[in-house]
């Protein structure tokens, strides 16, 4: 995790606030030993403060969501509804199913502690009694390791009622889904935890009005609450200033960015904003000996591929100058692709994901998906045909914003329609193979 230290200088929770006690112990499971490392500190100050005191820290420290969408954290917080004396619900979304992403996991895993202590210092802020962690199913360890710090935390009044003597309550229970990728969209997210089925709801109203049963509700992701207690500790100048150690980037904080695919050491690492694509490679030890990089995407499966050109390996991995470049900067765990990795074949492998997560509630996601499905199949497996690649962006138009009901298909769409941008030849060439198709008119 150590990234931009000097030889021998230890990180601390000045330059690696989200990762630093991971230096103490490889994880921190016990109260005993989170009170040891500042444990609660962020809290506490957090009490001594007003309420709107900590949200107005949070929204100028800039908080951007780490979920994906870099929405500013405390702005979203004060699109909540006036307290009315009824409940009002805090969500930590922890359904981390995008492909190539498994940071919260690192995160929830290791240190469970920050995280409720993130949530404990936002519902004080936002006036939450009740909290839900809505976790991926398959995150055993990590669920069973929050229900444990939970439950010292409530023998502890460090949650339940009147935390640490104050007037301050907040319930807070782990609730894991059954394995749906658009669980992750907020607004699905609701309906399951309500126990609907799992489609997603028009927004507005936006959960900060309608959310959880009705009741206001704000939806952070694990990485944006693990910031909290810092911010509290060090102050709101100390997290803007963050990036200044690259000096490249607007973005406060630091972020847990990451490189998969075939790179030699394949992680995470906690560094401020500021990183390029290039040296995020470095920092996983470079491609694999003897291959080459061809093409990546910058945040997980629904964002757009970039390439290997100097113009996109230097781009700072931050939300705006990837926005700029034309993808997003999702989840900001990279995943990296090789010279010899079929697009073609790539590309039905991710189609094939979307297809199968769609919750199939409108209908260009559920029809279309598929239909793209079989193009890409048929191209894959030699039956491709010409125009092929034209019906590809025609589908697109019918799955852009606007023509669905959520950002899910248009987002399978991003990086089908960027690898044949800019991997093109590939896909005709495939098409080409085809001995059976009939040329032209004639
Ligand atoms: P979004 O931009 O619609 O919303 C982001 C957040 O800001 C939401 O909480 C929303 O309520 C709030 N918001 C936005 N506009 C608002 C407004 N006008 N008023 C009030 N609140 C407003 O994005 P999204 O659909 O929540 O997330 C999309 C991102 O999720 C993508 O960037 C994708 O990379 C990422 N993603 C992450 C995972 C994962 O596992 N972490 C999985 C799939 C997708």
């Amino acid at each position: 995790w150590g990234v931009g230290l000097a030889e021998g200088q230890a990180p601390t929770h000045k330059t690696h606030p989200l990762t630093w006690r991971l230096f103490h112990h490889d994880a921190v499971l016990k109260l005993a030993d989170y009170l040891a490392l500042k444990g609660f500190d962020g809290l506490k100050i957090a009490l001594s403060k007003t309420p709107k005191e900590v949200g107005e820290m949070i929204k100028a420290a800039n908080v951007r969501g780490r979920g994906g969408a870099g929405f500013n954290a405390g702005l979203k917080w004060t699109f909540m509804t006036p307290p009315d004396g009824g409940v009002r619900y805090l969500v930590c979304n922890a359904d981390e199913m995008e492909p190539g992403t498994f940071k919260d996991r690192l995160l929830m895993e290791r240190l469970p502690f920050q995280l409720i202590e993130g949530m404990l210092i936002s519902a004080y802020a936002i006036g939450a009694s009740a909290g839900y962690i809505f976790i991926r199913g398959e995150y055993i360890l990590a669920a069973e390791r929050l229900q444990n710090a939970i439950d010292e935390l409530l023998a502890n009044n460090l949650l339940g009622d009147n935390i640490l003597g104050t007037d301050f309550s907040f319930d807070l229970h782990v609730h894991t889904g059954a394995g749906r990728y658009i669980c992750g969209e907020e607004t699905a997210l609701i309906n399951c935890l309500e126990g609907r089925r799992a489609n997603p709801r028009t927004k507005p109203p936006f959960p900060q009005v309608s959310g959880a049963w009705g009741r206001p509700t704000v939806v952070n992701n694990v990485e944006t609450l693990n910031n909290m207690s810092a911010i509290m500790i060090n102050g709101v100048d100390w997290y803007l200033d963050l990036p200044k150690a690259k000096g490249k980037s607007e973005t406060p904080g630091t972020k847990i960015m990451g490189v998969s695919g075939r790179v030699k050491d394949a992680g995470l690492w906690e560094v401020p904003f500021g990183y390029t694509a290039r040296e995020l490679i470095e920092l996983a030890g470079g491609m694999q000996d003897g291959l080459t990089l061809k093409a990546w995407l910058p945040g997980g499966a629904s964002t757009d591929f970039l390439t290997a050109s100097d113009e996109h390996l230097d781009l700072v991995m931050d939300f705006d100058p990837i926005m700029k470049a034309g993808s997003r900067l999702g989840t900001c765990l990279m995943m990296v692709v090789d010279e010899t990795q079929d697009m073609v074949s790539l590309s039905k492998n991710l189609q094939q994901f979307f297809q199968r997560e769609s919750c199939g509630w409108c209908t260009p996601c559920r029809d279309g998906l598929p239909w793209g499905v079989k193009i890409l199949d048929a191209i894959d497996n030699g039956n491709g045909q010409d125009g092929d690649i034209d019906k590809l962006s025609e589908l697109t138009r019918d799955l852009w914003i606007g023509k669905t009901f959520c950002a899910h298909a248009p987002g399978a769409m991003e990086p089908l329609m960027s690898a044949i941008k800019y991997f093109r030849p590939e896909f005709e060439a495939k098409i080409s193979q085809n001995s059976n198709q009939t040329k032209g008119d004639a």
